[in-house]
């Protein structure tokens, strides 16, 4: 079902007014976790402002150790819920298990599996009969074969709604956190119909190099982005603070991106 053989056409994904896969270019922005109301309020209005039309924010998060901060939570969603309605965005969030599919969908336009999750096959049909879009994530050891065989789960369950994500790869580098590969989208794209969204935060873990990267990325093709900012990366509560952009690099990013595509 993921196939361009079996479906020809782009599949295009239309949440309220926004179109994902329908040659414009869509932009979600947001802190890595939701952290307290007042943090995902200012958010939204900086991503707003900025011109993005999807607020990203994790309330649960999967942390590599069981003993750092494991995300807000419930909680979490209803604030990000909130701050999104308030600022007319859309908003994305992540879905770690199949037991939150539900909730998460109650509160959120779009759910996301990480990384990590790729390949875990009960969540991934679960999400298949979940009647909201999802953002699927490249496992950072995943083939193009194993990614488009995940998004064949969710498809094959009755879902259409689904997008790619590149998010990096694991190589020998290690300057960088991840090396994003940027093949990934033209392949991805002529393998499948599907959307293809890059996340130049996660597949850089370096600041200076979400810019590049995400030009990089529209030249590429891409679909839309997925970018981390945060108006205090350096006291963010999980360590992606690194990653990710100050308010008015995010800023002036869209409006340089507006040079490169049109944004919704
Ligand atoms: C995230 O988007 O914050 C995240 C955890 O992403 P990934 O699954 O790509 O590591
Ligand atoms: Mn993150």
């Amino acid at each position: 079902l993921a196939s361009r053989d079996f479906h020809p056409e782009n599949t295009v994904i239309s949440i309220g007014d926004v179109k994902i896969g329908g040659g414009e270019l869509v932009v979600m922005g947001g802190p890595c976790a939701v952290e307290s109301p007042e943090q995902i309020d200012e958010i939204a209005g900086l991503v707003k402002a900025a011109g993005g039309q999807v607020l990203r924010g994790g309330a649960f998060k999967p942390r590599t150790g069981p003993y750092s901060f494991q995300g807000i939570g419930v909680e979490g969603l209803v604030m990000m819920a909130e701050a999104g309605k308030k600022h007319g965005l859309l908003t994305i969030t992540e879905v770690m298990t199949p037991e939150y599919v539900d909730i998460c969908a109650e509160y959120a336009d779009i759910l996301q599996v990480g990384t990590r999750n790729m390949q875990n096959f009960d969540l991934l049909r679960k999400l298949g009969a979940c009647g909201k879009p999802v953002l699927l994530k490249r496992g950072f050891s995943a083939t193009y074969d194993e990614f488009l065989n995940a998004a064949e789960y969710i498809l094959a369950g009755g879902n259409p709604n689904v997008m790619l994500c590149e998010r990096g790869i694991r190589t020998f580098e290690t300057y960088t956190r991840n090396t994003l590969d940027l093949s990934a989208i033209p392949v991805l794209q002529s393998l499948s119909h599907l959307p293809v969204i890059s996340d130049p935060s996660h597949g850089t873990g370096r600041r200076e190099l979400v810019e590049p990267m995400t030009k990089a990325s529209v030249a590429a093709g891409a679909d839309g982005l997925i970018i981390e900012m945060h108006t205090d990366p350096d006291n963010s509560m999980t360590g992606d603070g690194v990653q990710s952009l100050f308010p008015d690099q995010f800023a002036a990013l869209l409006q340089d991106l507006e040079k490169l595509a049109p944004i919704v």
